[in-house]
């Protein structure tokens, strides 16, 4: 390896280890951990410190004999990320700092199919500018910008199509890079329940290393998550649960087939099942979803040999109405069943799984390579 490339590896190891750690640690518990020496580990943590990527802690209280050492930890000012999201009936943009903090939250409801991809994204845009005003108010400086998308995306970002908006082919990087204070930062764009699911993997709350994390808005998506991996499929088109028959010739769906699980587990047929018009009247079980989504879980579950499904969005307030009308069709239709139980549970991150794991797309990208922020910020 090219030295160059070496410190660049050296600089990820020791800024991984202190992200790592659940306390501030030191500079000789990062060398024994990393195997590195000390005076390597030193200057690798002086140029992390002099970047803005970690803080160095005063030492506790000297309890014992010996010096205390300073605790080194991510530095709550280093870069933070914008985490955007478009959906149906919401925007949204979150800024995350490089600890994983939540700094800012904006949200706007309002119904994003009649006015088309161009109008959305400038919409978008202009909340997203609000957020890094907000971010330039604190002293963080962006690393970059993530947006989750309810469709099928291409690798270069573009929105190959996104069914329930009624889209086609959207250069939604390009769009969003003419609102005000966009035009510099780095913009990346990927399905919405793969976020969330690679959040929830990261979250902390206890995801296990494989999992399907299941997305309900207008639209249902999923995210699969196998030995801590998301599996994207061959053409990176995977999870498209909501497309999963569960009447075949029932209700037309917008993809054209009929008696696809959105017709009966998306948010319109949610509201028209409870017979309300907002999720909060919900008060009774919802039988027509919660079958549906079981029916379209047990297939999933006999298929993949998961253990553990995660709801998210609209699910998360409904699982109480949902809970058991989908353990009733795991239990009868999973082969498994009887050997060994299937987890359902809600979403740790709530409604906001998906731009909040968009966001942490953004912070993982500088923890996995501060050398290539620090060059970029001009700090190496
Ligand atoms: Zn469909």
């Amino acid at each position: 390896m090219r030295q160059s490339s070496v410190r660049a590896h050296n600089l990820a190891l020791v800024l991984r280890q202190v992200a790592d750690s659940a306390n501030p640690i030191s500079r000789a518990t990062v060398a024994a951990a990393t195997g590195l020496t000390r005076a390597t580990v030193s200057a690798l943590v002086d140029d992390l410190v002099a970047g803005g990527l970690l803080t160095e802690l005063d030492p506790p209280p000297r309890t014992g004999a010996g010096r205390p050492a300073a605790g080194l930890a991510l530095a709550a000012d280093g870069p933070a990320a914008l985490g955007c999201e478009i959906n149906v009936d919401y925007l949204a943009a979150c800024v995350v700092d490089l600890t994983g903090a939540v700094r800012h939250r904006l949200v706007e409801h309002a119904d994003q199919r009649p006015a088309g991809a161009a109008a959305a994204l400038a919409g978008l845009g202009r909340l997203a500018a609000r957020a890094r005003a907000l971010a330039d108010a604190d002293g963080l400086p962006l690393a970059g910008a993530a947006l989750a998308v309810p469709g099928l995306v291409a690798a270069d970002g573009l929105i190959r199509v996104a069914p329930n908006l009624g889209w086609q082919d959207v250069d939604a990087p390009g769009l969003l890079r003419h609102a005000p204070g966009m035009a510099d930062l780095p913009i990346t764009v990927d399905n919405e329940a793969n976020l969330a699911a690679l959040g929830e993997l990261r979250a902390g709350g206890g995801a296990p290393d494989s999992f399907v994390y299941v997305s309900g808005e207008i639209g249902i998506g999923a995210g699969i998550v196998l030995d801590g991996a998301l599996y994207r499929g061959v053409r990176g088109w995977s999870g498209e649960i909501g497309h999963v028959p569960v009447h075949p010739g029932g209700r037309e769906c917008r993809c054209g087939a009929h008696g696809c699980l959105e017709q009966y587990a998306g948010m319109e047929a949610i509201l028209r099942e409870a017979g309300v018009s907002s999720l909060d009247q919900i008060q009774a079980p919802l039988s027509s979803a919660g079958t549906a989504l079981g029916l379209a879980l047990a297939a999933v579950v006999n298929l993949l040999d998961i253990d553990t499904i995660v709801l998210g969005g609209i699910y998360v307030p409904l699982l109480p109405w949902l809970r058991d009308h989908i353990e009733t069709e795991l239990h009868h239709r999973v082969l498994t069943a009887h050997l060994a139980p299937v987890t359902l549970r809600a979403a740790v991150l709530g409604p906001d799984a998906a731009m909040r794991g968009a966001a942490d797309a953004v912070i993982r990208s500088v923890r996995d390579d501060p050398a290539a922020w620090l060059s970029r910020a001009g700090r190496l």
